[in-house]
């Protein structure tokens, strides 16, 4: 069954064909939206048939992808996706919600959300058969395409700052991509990526660029559908899902995702999607806050650098996943980060600073009176916190060393006790 039907531009609605070679619309440089043939799926697709499937990893959502599962068994390539989801009671009580969930993408095979659409987009390299891909990344989104592509022999090239944590470039130069950071930020290793790409005819993955990357993320919704809504949710209130947004391509994937299952008839409530940056790379949220969708870059300087972005590259769309769905933006202070990461660290959850941003962002929007004492909710930490240990140890503060004697560690605990006391 063939499912892409072709694009559609997400800001002129000029609708494209399957075959198309770009990457954005060609009048308007508009993100490009993935046309599925809703009908044929639902045709030939029961939801049972997903629910039943014993796939435990993105790839058990074959049937609503544009891509054919590209096969390596067995590798990171195909366990990228179906991430726990942890549900914490006394943390729901204690913030005064009804139900909380997380759902952790620090456990996807390169500890982020972004395997989700480097998994997909390398099942779209081999479809067309180009054989390099290359990305510009704040890491994430390079260490992810790295080991996908170190999972089934392709070739990725990374284009990334020099900034970025040593963990993210450690994990490409593991990984065995060509690594070429820039002596700048994000947004100029994105400019120079596009350029390269063009110059020597490498297939660009670019967040927010190529269209594939939303239908790799909306498989992330489909797992919420199952793990929460199909089993927990109400039928007369929707789910409130927390995400951090940096370029906005994650939150338009999320959207994505539950658009489909609305299409297709599966879902019975939208969520609300409610999207969370810091106040140093606030781009969407104030176009958000403006009731416009006219992205204007700011200087983003947050240390949460995954979200660190000047011109988010798929804003619109960004914008949109809130205003569609009754959700909102919010913006938070850099410290409400690492009290984040110091939150969610306290019930198991390793965050990197992005992850806790969306953490941050949920207990604003509780203070705010955006949702109260009878909603659920379900934040996703986009990002492991072995990622930016740096980061994880501001938010903690240092470990206390003694010596290796009673005496020493008597005096300790003595000291400790009349701090308490
Ligand atoms: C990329 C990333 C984000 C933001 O996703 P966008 O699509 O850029 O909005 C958030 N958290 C982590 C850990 C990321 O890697
Ligand atoms: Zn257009």
């Amino acid at each position: 069954m063939k499912k892409m039907m072709g694009y559609e531009c997400s800001l002129c609605g000029k609708k494209l064909p399957a075959d198309f070679q770009g990457y954005v619309c060609p009048d308007d440089s508009g993100n490009l939206n993935v046309l599925l043939d809703y009908d044929a799926i639902k045709a030939t697709v029961h939801p049972q048939q997903i629910k039943d499937s014993r796939e435990s990893s993105l790839w058990r959502y074959e049937p609503l992808l544009p891509v054919v599962d590209p096969g390596f068994q067995q590798t990171a390539l195909h366990s990228a996706g179906w991430t726990p989801v942890y549900y914490f009671q006394k943390m729901a009580e204690s913030l005064g919600v009804q139900n909380l969930w997380v759902k952790d993408e620090g456990r996807n095979p390169t500890a982020s959300f972004k395997d989700r659409a480097s998994a997909v987009l390398i099942a779209r390299a081999k479809e067309i058969g180009a054989k390099t891909i290359v990305t510009a990344s704040t890491g994430n989104a390079g260490a992810a395409l790295a080991g996908m592509a170190a999972a089934s022999g392709w070739h990725a090239i990374i284009f990334a700052p020099k900034s970025a944590p040593p963990a993210k470039i450690a994990q490409l130069l593991v990984f065995g991509a060509e690594v070429i950071l820039v002596d700048g930020n994000y947004d100029s290793a994105f400019d120079l990526s596009v350029k390269a790409a063009e110059a020597y005819g490498w297939y660009c993955r670019n967040t927010g660029y190529n269209a594939f990357t939303a239908e790799g993320k909306k498989t992330a919704a489909f797992e919420i559908w199952e793990q929460v809504i199909e089993p927990f949710g109400k039928s007369d209130a929707p789910l409130n899902i927390f995400v951090s947004v940096g370029d906005g391509n994650i939150i338009s994937g999320i959207h994505k995702g539950f658009i489909d299952l609305q299409r297709l008839g599966w879902l019975p409530v939208m969520p609300r999607i409610f999207g969370v940056q810091s106040e140093l790379s606030n781009a969407v949220y104030q176009a958000w806050q403006r009731g416009d969708e006219d992205i204007q870059p700011v200087q983003a300087t947050t240390f949460a650098d995954s979200i660190s972005v000047d011109l988010p590259r798929d804003g619109v769309r960004a914008v949109r996943a809130a205003t569609q769905t009754g959700g909102a933006y919010l913006q938070i202070e850099e410290n409400a980060i690492y009290d984040g990461i110091s939150a969610l660290g306290k019930v198991g959850v390793f965050a990197e600073p992005a992850g806790a941003t969306a953490y941050a962002g949920m207990c604003k929007a509780l203070r705010e009176g955006l949702i109260d004492s009878s909603s659920d909710v379900l934040v996703v930490n986009t990002g492991s916190g072995l990622k930016d240990i740096r980061s994880a140890m501001k938010a903690t503060g240092e470990a206390v060393v003694i010596h290796p004697d009673m005496a020493s560690l008597e005096q300790y605990l003595q000291k400790k006790e009349e701090i308490k006391g």
